[in-house]
């Protein structure tokens, strides 16, 4: 779980000691920051600009299992599955705070590795950790990231502007996290049952990566506006595709035709998903986890994005009557259901 051996008592450093520890190197790189760690809040300034806040919580054993999730990795992954969201706006991510709970378990340098990955997440983004909450729990790890970013008003782009006609694209390729989750889960029955046996991922590293390392996809939002393209709805991939895209019909009042031959799907995510007896196009539509931006745009920026590579157009808008539809490989239309990953799978 941890790599480093050395355990520090963190009941030796106390809260404030802690916070001072885990807060002493931070560079704050924002113009919008005045203020960061070290009153009692934080102080920004977007003169003119729209901001955009969202919050995501991670609890240990609903959201992650540290038995396969090195801490290091789970501080990135809390960063970036924020930064995602607010990207989805259409906008710049620029602050971050961080809360975290932890139980006695976890002595400092878990902490620490924990930390360091937030850190190399906020300098690879661009964004300045500005200030958090720092306490105790009963049991396990909770982290809990608020993101903090601006746009233009013309540039903030909502779920619910999709237009009939509009084209449906996403970036990245689709259900490999979920593929990847799958397979660390076998992996650590297969570890629990004899400990002698070491697990067993050689080759899956992308989908394993896609799991444990998300990239919240700041690049197609740089993408678009450098093409001169302002989607007409937007959402991140969180939940899987189906979900997604009912959200954005909802919202927009409009149906849908997706084509299954479209969605992307790498290759490692299609054969393992079969070695799992899994329907892939399945693990991509209810999936979730991948963080990939889906999209609409209007069917005049056609050309603009045909050629990009890293989106894909996997369907269209349509008047609502018609509801939302997967048009499968062989021809035939379902109507598409929302079965994303919840944190309430478990209590069916
Ligand atoms: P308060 O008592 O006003 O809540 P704290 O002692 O909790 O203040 O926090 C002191 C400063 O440290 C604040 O600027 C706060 O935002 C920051 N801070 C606390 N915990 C964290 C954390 N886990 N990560 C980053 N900054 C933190
Ligand atoms: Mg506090």
């Amino acid at each position: 779980m941890f790599e480093n051996e050395e355990r520090t008592n963190l009941e030796d450093l106390g809260e404030f000691g802690l916070i001072s520890h885990l807060t002493k190197n931070i560079k704050l790189g924002q113009p919008s920051t005045i203020k960061g760690v070290g009153d009692d809040a934080a102080v920004l300034d977007f003169t003119g600009k729209k901001v955009l806040i969202s919050t995501d919580m991670l609890l240990e054993g609903i959201h992650f299992d540290l038995a396969y999730t090195p801490l290091k990795h789970l501080g990135y992954k809390a960063i970036q599955v924020n930064l995602s969201d607010i990207y989805a706006m259409n906008g710049i991510a620029s602050q971050v705070t961080v809360s975290i709970g932890m139980s006695s378990k976890f002595p400092l340098e878990a902490i620490e590795e924990l930390y360091e990955g937030i850190y190399i997440a906020c300098e690879k983004y661009n964004v300045d950790l500005i200030g958090g909450d720092t306490t105790s729990s009963k049991q396990g790890l909770v982290i809990s990231v608020t993101s903090i970013g601006y746009a233009d008003e013309a540039d903030v782009v909502y779920r619910n502007g999709a237009g009939e006609g509009d084209l449906i694209c996403v970036s990245g390729d689709l259900g490999g996290a979920y593929v990847g989750l799958q397979l660390l889960e076998r992996e650590k029955l297969v570890y629990l049952e004899n400990p002698n046996i070491q697990p067993d991922l050689e080759g899956k590293d992308y989908i394993v990566e896609r799991q444990l390392k998300p990239e919240a996809r700041r690049d197609i939002v740089e993408l678009l506006k450098s093409i001169a393209v302002k989607p007409t709805a937007m959402i991140d991939v969180s939940d899987g595709l189906a979900s997604e895209i009912l959200h954005i019909c909802k919202q927009s009042d409009k149906g849908c035709n997706l084509y299954e031959e479209k969605i992307p799907l790498d290759p490692m995510t299609y054969e393992t998903a079969r070695e799992f007896n899994l329907d892939p196009t399945v693990c991509a539509l209810s999936g979730g986890e991948d963080y990939e931006l889906l999209f609409t745009v209007k069917q005049a920026d056609y050309d603009k994005i045909k050629f990009k590579m890293d989106i894909t157009i996997i369907g269209h808008i349509t008047e609502p009557s018609a509801g939302c539809n997967l048009i499968t490989t062989s021809g035939n239309s379902h109507p598409l259901k929302a079965q994303g990953w919840n944190a309430f799978k478990n209590e069916e």
